[in-house]
């Protein structure tokens, strides 16, 4: 929606890894692993996978990093890596949802396979049962690190790396906080009145 909304690039380190699992590159092959048990990977791989994708030219814009940084060390390293391109992070979203309900958004999730565009059992259906309401397809498809199981490890791993991020860009002074909980159209909003600000 951002990346509509703004024209922004939408750079998301899972979606950069789950390339690399699929395409058997030798970070992909030490990722799968750790990836389908909901553990994080090693900064180093992620780190270089950002880097090598932030030369490229439809970044210089800005860029909406999503799911990065999530330890403190890869924090460090992109405060290092966009001082010296003269930039900084202007903002970062903490889009606030309870474990109990997170574990329902993301092992309900889906996507059609043809767009990309995203579905939810419960929450977004298609208007036309089975057909993608943006292009027609009829393949969707989950993530296989998007059971319950596999999501409560993955939260056990923001709880214990990533969460202390909020407080780390608090003292920056950029972080923003959103109730996540609610109708899709007003986090929409409340997302993009942030962005506005600090693109303006
Ligand atoms: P996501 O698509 O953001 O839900 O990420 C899916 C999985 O990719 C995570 O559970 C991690 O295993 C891995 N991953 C994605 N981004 C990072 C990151 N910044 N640091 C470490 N692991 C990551």
């Amino acid at each position: 929606m951002l990346e509509e909304d703004f024209g922004l690039v939408q750079l998301s380190t899972g979606d950069l890894l789950r390339a690399a699992v699929a395409a058997g590159t030798p970070a992909g092959q030490q990722a799968r692993a750790v990836m389908a048990a909901g553990g994080l990977v090693s900064d180093d791989i992620v780190l270089a996978i950002l880097q090598d994708r932030m030369t490229q030219p439809d970044v210089a814009k800005g860029v909406i990093l999503d799911g990065f940084p999530r330890t403190d060390g890869q924090a460090a390293a992109l405060d290092t890596l966009l001082a010296k391109v003269g930039q900084r992070v202007t903002a970062a979203i903490s889009l606030e949802v309870d474990d109990a309900a997170m574990v329902g958004r993301v092992a309900g999730r889906y996507t059609c396979g043809g767009c990309g565009e995203g579905y939810h059992d419960q929450f977004k259906q298609p208007a036309v049962a089975g057909v993608c309401d943006k292009c027609g397809g009829t393949a969707f498809k989950r993530r296989a690190d998007d059971n319950a199981e596999t999501v409560r490890e993955r939260l056990n791993a923001y709880h214990a790396q990533t969460a202390p991020l909020i407080s780390y860009y608090d003292r920056k002074g950029v972080l923003k906080r959103i109730d996540a909980v609610g109708a899709i159209a007003d986090i929409r909003t409340a997302l993009a009145t942030i962005v506005q600000a600090v693109t303006a």
